[in-house]
């Protein structure tokens, strides 16, 4: 289970005002003292990450935020960063010590999970220190609350048996890599290009995940580079898809027979993570670039960058070749994802391989919403190398 990906971990994020037991309550449900508990406010700054195995639920991960009423210089900043872990929020925990609290901060955020439809917890600490009368009428107010003390090992074990049951309640259907595209059975080629991009000695997360996801799902896959793609779709009868890394797709698609299918990672993952039909309908503003076009690339990761690299070279240099026109690329990568995305005219996403399916949704519509089209790294390669359409046959 420690091998589980972050990406692939529901997260559970901790907000509240400063010195309201967040910190405490985190240490609490991992066990651990990661997070640093004092009573001076504004202890936690930056959000604290943890991964864990909740038993009895599964893998997770749990996120420490910075206080909401953190009114310092810096509070600001820390401010936004509570906020954009939003964005990545499956299940909210709202602490509130009732001996101190701000119920217009409490109603801010309230709301905002709702709007976000993002199930949450209200957890009420420091419970031995608060106004008995006060808890009674809070928790009439608001069913479903949960009193936790720190210093009665119950209070932590009842309040995590709470919140599994809470979690287990969310729907955890996650729509498969592979599965549903071909039937149980079916054989599909895998072409994996070992050049300088490539890690050493190891395959990355969409290949592995897209080689357990054909396991998952019956579906058999043989694994190859481009130089013996010829010969292993000879030796193959009725190859179902080939599946290649994006970058390959035009040597690929020249190997490939037409009567086969053809379709690249990064599109499988945008299937499962976000939404291939919303980043097929964006693809379609790449031809009506204006040149000197504003275009933000965004990567779910960082990682090192080189000469082949293909969010920052190999993109920008091929939709430019391609249109004929120079465009202004802007590059965020991480949870780093602009809030005012006015100044752009097209959004190209990384497959997403390591943020949760919640945050590509959401950086989806936001975009969408701001009117912004936005695509991703696959369906904009397959139309640079003119074979967009082939590729997308799949999801038809
Ligand atoms: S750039 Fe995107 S697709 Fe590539 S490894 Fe990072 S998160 Fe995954």
């Amino acid at each position: 289970m420690n091998t589980t990906a972050q990406a692939n971990r529901k997260h559970i994020v901790i907000y509240g005002e400063t010195n309201s037991g967040k910190s405490t309550l985190f240490n609490s449900i991992l066990g651990t003292e990661t997070s640093i508990v004092s009573d001076v406010s504004g202890t936690t700054t930056d959000p604290v990450i943890k991964s864990m195995e909740l038993i009895g639920y599964g893998p997770v991960v749990i996120i420490d935020t910075a206080g909401i009423n953190d009114y310092s210089v810096l509070g600001k900043t820390r401010m936004e960063k509570t906020k954009s872990v939003l964005d990545r929020t499956d299940f909210a925990i709202y602490t509130i010590n009732l001996s101190d609290y701000d119920c217009n901060e409490f109603l801010k955020f309230k709301a905002e999970f709702e709007k976000r439809k993002i199930p949450y917890m209200i957890v009420l600490t420091k419970i031995d220190l608060a106004d008995k009368e006060a808890v009674c009428e809070f928790k009439a107010k608001y069913k479903g609350c949960v009193e936790f003390n720190a210093n009665i090992n119950k209070s932590a074990n009842d309040l995590k048996k709470d919140l599994i049951k809470r979690l287990s309640e969310i729907s955890d259907y996650e729509t498969p890599l592979i599965g549903g595209l071909v039937p149980r059975g079916s054989i599909v080629i895998l072409v994996i290009p070992v050049d300088s991009e490539a890690p050493k000695g190891r395959l990355i997360l969409p290949q592995v995940q897209l080689i357990r996801d054909c396991l998952d799902n019956g579906i058999r896959c043989i694994v190859t580079d481009e130089i013996y793609l010829k010969e292993t779709i000879e030796e193959c009868k009725n190859v179902a898809l080939v599946i290649t890394d994006s970058q390959a797709f035009k040597v690929v698609s020249e190997i490939v027979p037409k009567n086969i299918k053809l379709t690249s990672f990064s599109m499988l993952m945008a299937r499962q993570k976000g939404d291939i039909y919303k980043l097929i309908e964006g693809s379609k503003a790449l031809k009506n670039l204006d040149d000197g076009a504003n275009i933000l690339i965004a990567e779910g990761c960082t990682h090192n960058k080189n000469h082949e690299d293909i969010g920052t070279v190999k993109i920008p240099k091929g939709l430019m070749k391609k249109e004929g026109k120079n465009f202004n690329f802007d590059f965020v990568n991480g949870h780093d994802f602009p809030s005012d995305l006015n100044k752009y005219d097209m959004i190209i996403h990384c497959g997403g391989c390591m943020v949760t399916e919640r945050e590509y949704k959401n950086r989806i519509n936001k975009s969408i919403n701001n009117n912004v089209p936005i695509t991703n790294y696959g369906v904009a390669l397959a139309y640079i190398s003119g074979i967009l359409d082939r590729c997308i046959e799949i999801f038809s």
